[in-house]
């Protein structure tokens, strides 16, 4: 199985090393013709107006748009989920892929002082709840039809949804020891959830 991380800005390279803990051949994406022979995408957390511009300059936009509609496996945490939305409560500029069923509020818990950890109950998973971390983090303010929640935070705030086989979440699983959520996207490429 060959990932790629798209490696533009952001917190890419704690995913790369995830991945290669977990064994998996991993291609950092800076260019179009990185996303060929691969298996699954990861966008990554970061600064999304700084992400989506250079998505349109490296020409990896439309691209990664076109993978989406057809079926590719994708992986969009923080600034990633806010790439991959298809519609934004409050833009700030950003424009975002539009390629899943959800609405997303950027920077919904604050500023950055107002970074949080929480346990979130992820019944794909398995019943332990993984610790989230939350850096001026997104949230999901409603999901469409196509896509399903995955994950809330007690108060009912969404925080991670699935559509076929794009995955997001609002938090960093990739600052965390715990591989499962990595393992549970790992899964939706091979196909077996
Ligand atoms: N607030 C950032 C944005 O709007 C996302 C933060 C993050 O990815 N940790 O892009």
């Amino acid at each position: 199985m060959k990932i790629g991380v798209l490696a533009l800005q952001g917190a890419f390279a704690e995913h790369i090393a995830i991945l290669e803990r977990l064994k998996i051949e991993v291609i950092p994406v800076r260019l179009p013709q990185q996303l060929e022979g691969l298996d699954g995408l990861i966008i990554p957390g970061g600064e999304s107006t700084t992400i989506t511009k250079l998505m349109v300059h490296y020409k990896l936009k439309n691209k990664i748009i076109e993978l989406a509609r057809n079926g590719f496996p994708i992986f969009g945490t923080c600034a990633g989920m806010i790439i991959l939305a298809g519609e934004l409560s409050s833009s700030g500029g950003v424009k975002p892929t539009g390629v899943m069923d959800i609405k997303v509020n950027r920077n919904a818990f604050g500023r950055q002082v107002d970074s949080f950890e929480a346990e979130i109950n992820i019944p794909v998973i398995g019943k332990k709840p993984l610790t989230g971390v939350f850096i001026r983090a997104p949230l999901i303010e409603s999901v469409g039809k196509a896509a399903e929640v995955l994950a809330r935070l007690a108060d009912g705030t969404i925080v991670a949804a699935r559509q076929g086989k794009l995955l997001v979440c609002s938090f960093h699983p990739e600052l965390t020891d715990d591989t499962r959520f990595h393992h549970y996207f790992l899964d939706i490429v091979s196909g077996k959830v």
